[in-house]
């Protein structure tokens, strides 16, 4: 499959069907599997062969889709978890533990930043928050000799911030640490962060890769770019012998794929954030056309974004793709075929008018989602980001008037003259 576009990717890889086998990825909906021997299933719980015993670690079916993934991205092993948020967290917690320190920027999912900022520094491990646009010098002085990892939203939401990824990579680079990217926006079809240097990709694959508000469900891929084995201090879970794994060493034996391994073997025996197999399936017939309703929510978003900027009632309009955005270079270089659904806007009269606007809104929804076929609108300020001070708001990149309009995949003259109507009530 290496060698074929991405689109082909999207329909084909993963499942590989042989003579007989179902065209369709079946979904494997057992939570155990037999073997004819105890030697031949213990040979499994010491991860001496590969296989499946028990679906809280790993499911064909859910294995079959990460393999899909990882192709999409670029990388030599992928995951799924239950979620984006226990992807997020496996990233880090992968590599860290109490004691450790990590860069992230501050614009960020307002529940990424919740997980990271509350219950991650419950559990000892400390955190930056850096402006992303901040000169390289600036971003510097965030690292600490214990600082394990640098984490960022490829293209962030709500705020739209569009990350310069090689400066960010750079940067983890040059303090011995990888760059995890969080890609859910973008996809793989309009940005691959492991081209620009980023290490690790996750995924919220209950946005556009699932697409259709089905299945919520997360991802994490690996590059298998960055050489662990080189920081045996730094990263003793993966260089050093694991006692709940009789002393196994994951760099040791499972070279390039010791980072997922360790993230199945470990974190998900021992979390259990495990996906549903059907929930992957659904997954997977999503991803089948993400090429063509990435293109299409991107299209529109533009036109839609266009839309709003020129009409007087608006205040504000944030998306990369307007040559009037601050990131439209960015942009450029790092989202030339689209820049997604997602815009960002405030209504002229602040957070009442920008909410009495939304409630007006006949084809739009008011829904806490994004990233969906259908056009949804969400308020941050009073839903995902309302547990955030005012000041963590400004650090997050949310003003009390913003609107996050995710642009569906209906025509968009439709979806424009919503917009008007409600934009032509007197709030
Ligand atoms: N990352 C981003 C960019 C998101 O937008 C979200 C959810 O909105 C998440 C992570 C968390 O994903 P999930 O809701 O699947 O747990």
């Amino acid at each position: 499959m290496k060698n074929h576009h991405i689109d082909t990717l999207c329909v084909q890889a993963g499942h590989t069907p042989q003579g007989g086998d179902p065209r369709v990825l079946p979904i494997v909906q057992s939570t155990t599997f037999k073997y004819d021997t105890c030697d031949a299933m213990g040979q499994l719980f010491d991860l001496e062969a590969a296989g499946y015993f028990y679906s809280r670690l790993a499911n064909p079916t859910c294995d079959t889709v990460a393999q899909k993934i990882a192709a999409l991205e670029g990388g030599v092993a992928a995951m799924l978890t239950a979620s984006g948020q226990a992807a997020s967290f496996f990233s880090l917690f992968n590599i860290c533990g109490a004691g450790d320190h990590i860069v992230s920027t501050g614009p960020l999912y307002g529940g990424t930043f919740n997980l990271f900022n509350v219950t991650m520094r419950k559990m000892g491990i400390a955190f930056t928050f850096v402006d992303p646009d901040n000169d390289i010098e600036v971003l510097r002085q965030a690292f600490q000799a214990n600082t394990k990892a640098v984490f960022a939203e490829s293209l962030s939401n709500p705020s739209g911030v569009v990350l310069d990824i090689e400066k960010f990579a750079a940067l983890a680079h040059e303090h011995q640490v990888p760059l995890i990217v969080d890609n859910t926006f973008p996809t793989p079809i309009h940005c691959r962060p492991f081209e620009w240097g980023a290490d690790i990709v996750v995924h919220s694959t209950t946005k556009y890769m699932d697409g259709h508000a089905t299945s919520v469900g997360g991802a994490l891929v690996d590059s298998g770019n960055f050489d662990w084995s080189r920081f045996p201090d730094k990263y003793p879970g993966l260089c050093q012998p694991d006692p709940s794994y009789h002393g196994l060493v994951y760099t040791e034996r499972f070279g390039k794929g010791a980072y997922i391994t360790k993230a199945v073997a470990q974190l998900m025996r021992d979390l259990g954030a495990s996906p549903a197999p059907m929930n992957a399936f659904l997954l997977n017939i999503g991803l089948e056309t993400l090429h063509l309703r990435m293109r299409r929510h991107s299209e529109n978003a533009l036109a839609v974004a266009k839309f709003l900027e020129n009409h007087p009632r608006v205040a504000w309009v944030n998306y990369c793709a307007l040559p009037s955005s601050k990131y439209f270079g960015l942009c450029q270089k790092y989202l030339p075929n689209g820049a997604s659904g997602v815009i960002a806007f405030g209504v002229q009269g602040g957070r009442e008018a920008s909410v009495a606007f939304m409630e007006r809104l006949t084809l739009g929804a008011i829904v806490t989602h994004v990233a969906d076929a259908r056009t949804s609108l969400l308020h941050p300020a009073s839903t995902t980001h309302r547990q955030l001070s005012e000041a963590e708001l400004i650090e997050a990149g949310v003003s009390q008037d913003l609107i996050r309009l995710s642009v569906g995949i209906e025509n968009a003259e439709d979806i424009v003259r919503d917009l008007e109507k409600a934009l032509a009530v007197d709030s």
